[in-house]
């Protein structure tokens, strides 16, 4: 870590990726193994956070974070429940902006662009930067309907059924639903579900994805599955990720921020706020993190 939050990255280079070029494989623990990732450098970040603070009807609910968050990497936003992470992956899609009562100061830059300037318009901006939540949401229609949904209302040209197509082939799920994409999505299990959530997302062509706890209402094999969709997807897409589930972070995460909270020491009724005690490279984190904190929470000593 570098005074300014900006990170340094330590990447150990494999025998057998030293012909790819910009590739990189971070030498991790066994469940990283083989999770490969392009330089970062801070010309590649998708999301530039200075400063930023949220509060609720004027009471503080996370302070001071700064930290960039890199384009096609994965990002988890780990630590104990109150501490603010839902808060903050939700200030990066202006998902904030519809809690009353809530306020978001200090800046975020989304592409250098400052994404709570007055001429941004938060509907468009929800269009690039998708949002997938705990519990899986489909709409009451159809898998091709929820699917569509999206496409529809933005007008988007194309043939829809190839749009349809897409989407669910990039969501992993095309295979299960092919021949029956006429069927309601409730029927589905609640792992599809949550992989429709993400293809319906996918259909509007964002570059970012959001997921708040995408897994905690599936079971092991479910969740596998997104977590590896999750990788196949990084590829093209940055994602953020708000988990409770340490291995989850390890296995699927680029990058991870570590908060925790704190009693507010301008509060004069005790209140607590959320803080970032460390960002830095997932292996970094869960091996040799800076701060006792985080070491304390990685190897569950403190919840
Ligand atoms: P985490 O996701 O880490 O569990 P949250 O972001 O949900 O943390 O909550 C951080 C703090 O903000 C908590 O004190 C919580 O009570 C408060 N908070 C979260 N959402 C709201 C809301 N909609 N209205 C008022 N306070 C909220």
């Amino acid at each position: 870590m570098v005074g300014d939050n900006k990170v340094e990255i330590s990447v150990t280079q494999q025998p057998d990726q030293q012909e790819r070029g910009s590739q990189r494989t971070v030498d991790v623990a066994p469940a990283m193994a083989g999770h490969t990732v392009p330089d970062l450098t801070p010309t590649e970040a998708v999301f530039e956070l200075k400063d930023v603070e949220v509060a609720y009807s004027g009471k503080p609910a996370v302070r001071e974070i700064t930290f960039d968050i890199f384009k096609e990497r994965i990002t988890a936003l780990i630590g104990p429940s109150g501490c603010g992470k839902s808060t903050l992956i939700r200030c990066l899609n202006r998902m904030n902006d519809l809690i009353p009562g809530a306020v978001v100061s200090g800046t975020i830059l989304y592409h250098g662009e400052d994404l709570y300037g007055a001429h941004v318009d938060p509907v468009q901006a929800r269009k690039r930067i998708g949002m997938v939540f705990q519990k899986p949401n489909p709409f009451p229609k159809s898998i091709y309907d929820n699917i569509a949904f999206g496409p529809r209302v933005l007008g988007m040209k194309g043939d829809m059924d190839e749009i349809v197509e897409r989407a669910l082939r990039r969501g992993a799920l095309w295979d299960e639903v092919k021949d029956r994409l006429k069927s309601n999505a409730f029927g589905m299990s609640g792992g599809q579900q949550q992989r429709l959530c993400i293809a319906r997302c996918l259909a509007i062509e964002p570059d970012v994805i959001l997921m708040d706890e995408p897994c905690s209402a599936l079971d092991p094999i479910s969740t596998g599955r997104i977590e590896d969709l999750m990788l196949e997807l990084r590829e093209n897409y940055s994602i953020v990720i708000v988990t409770h589930n340490m291995q989850q972070a390890a296995r699927v995460s680029d990058m991870t921020a570590f908060f925790t909270v704190d009693v507010d020491s301008d509060d004069d009724d005790g209140g607590r706020i959320g803080r970032m005690v460390e960002y830095d490279v997932t292996e970094k984190i869960f091996t040799t993190p800076s701060d006792e904190r985080t070491e304390a929470y990685v190897t569950g000593k403190v919840g």
